[in-house]
């Protein structure tokens, strides 16, 4: 079975958010104060989400993608990976993480059976990292990707880049990469507050491109079967490879393969649009069939592209903590 949208866009990547709470505060993500604490009938249950899991991979969907909030704060993560993993049909699960609680949760992600976790990390500057993240310990996160490694997963870093906070530390995340084999991944910084400043804060992959590109020589590498948008690259004798995902200047709306649902239940089919349809009222219903349909809808009303950074630039306002990035 295969999920094609209005585009003909091949749909099999779902990203699921199972909480919208972080033990971290990150400036561009999260208010201050952090988001208040929903009552667990607003929350899917674990149940609900493997009945959402179990429906999308049916329909063709054959990578799952855990984010959150911090995922790993939610009580009862690893049994529900683990059901989640064992889904006939779904071909990969992974997972996004602060890595704050990898130290003592990297062996039971493993043996439930995620093949590989994304870590957060902007800045390698530890007062820069308590600003960025308002509260964390970069020891912390660096403890994590320790126990990530030993424990055999590959590491990817996710750096979020914005002007004048950590762009000048674009050289030594490239140099990560030079020893181990550590896929280093450079994201434009998305404006998701109304800022009437925002572009002035996005460093567009290009420019992160040329400006490690002063530094060190490095090749394009090939595109891996649902690896994403990331355009990946190495440096010349790098045993790791360095990538840049630019949702803002170059849209890859064209092969856009995804859909979200998040913790309350809600599935949005673009990041930047603010249409969104309420699963919990399907799941209600208790009748497979009718969630099958609810998502097989939602695909097809899913838009051809977003114009963040165009003329026409909205620029709508969402909370990624509550999306999933
Ligand atoms: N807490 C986990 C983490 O930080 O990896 C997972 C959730 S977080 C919302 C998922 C990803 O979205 C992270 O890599 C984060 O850096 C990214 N992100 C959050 N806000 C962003 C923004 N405004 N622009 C670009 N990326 C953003
Ligand atoms: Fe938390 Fe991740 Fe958002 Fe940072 S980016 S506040 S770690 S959810």
């Amino acid at each position: 079975m295969e999920l094609r949208d209005r585009f003909d866009r091949k749909i099999n990547y779902l990203r699921l958010s199972v909480t919208d709470l972080c033990n971290l505060r990150c400036r561009y993500c999260m208010p201050e104060a952090g988001v208040a604490k929903l009552g667990h009938e607003a929350i899917l249950s674990y149940e609900d989400m493997l009945r959402v899991a179990r429906a999308a991979v049916s329909l063709g969907v054959e990578k799952i993608r855990i984010t959150g909030g911090e995922p790993l704060v939610r009580r009862g993560l690893v049994p529900f990976l683990g059901k989640l993993a064992a889904l006939p049909g779904l071909k990969e699960l992974v997972l996004t993480t602060n890595g704050v609680l990898l130290p003592s949760m990297a062996a039971d992600l493993k043996s439930a059976g995620v093949q590989r976790v994304n870590i957060s990390l902007d800045s390698l500057r530890p007062e820069r990292f308590r600003a960025i993240t308002r509260c964390g310990e970069l020891g912390d996160v660096l403890a994590g990707i320790d126990a990530a490694e030993s424990i055999g997963f590959p590491v990817k870093l996710n750096v979020v880049v914005m002007r004048g906070l950590n762009d000048d530390e674009l050289e030594d995340f490239a140099a990560l990469t030079l020893h181990k084999n550590f896929s280093v991944r450079f994201i434009e910084y998305m404006p998701n507050i109304k800022d009437a400043h925002w572009q002035d804060q996005v460093v567009s992959g290009e420019e992160i491109l040329q400006r490690i590109g002063q530094r060190y020589a490095y090749r394009s590498l090939e595109k891996a079967e649902r690896c994403g948008p990331s355009r990946d690259f190495r440096i010349e004798g790098a045993a790791g490879s360095l990538g840049v995902i630019t949702p803002v200047f170059s849209h890859f709306c064209k092969d856009c393969n995804r859909i979200r649902v998040t913790s309350t239940g809600q599935v949005r089919s673009c990041l930047f649009s603010d249409a969104q349809v309420d699963l919990k009222p399907v799941l209600h219903q208790n009748d497979e069939r009718v969630l099958l349909q609810a998502l097989q809808e939602i695909v097809m009303e899913k838009a051809e592209g977003h114009c963040i950074g165009g003329e026409e630039d909205a620029n709508p306002t969402f909370a990624m903590s509550s999306i999933g990035g």
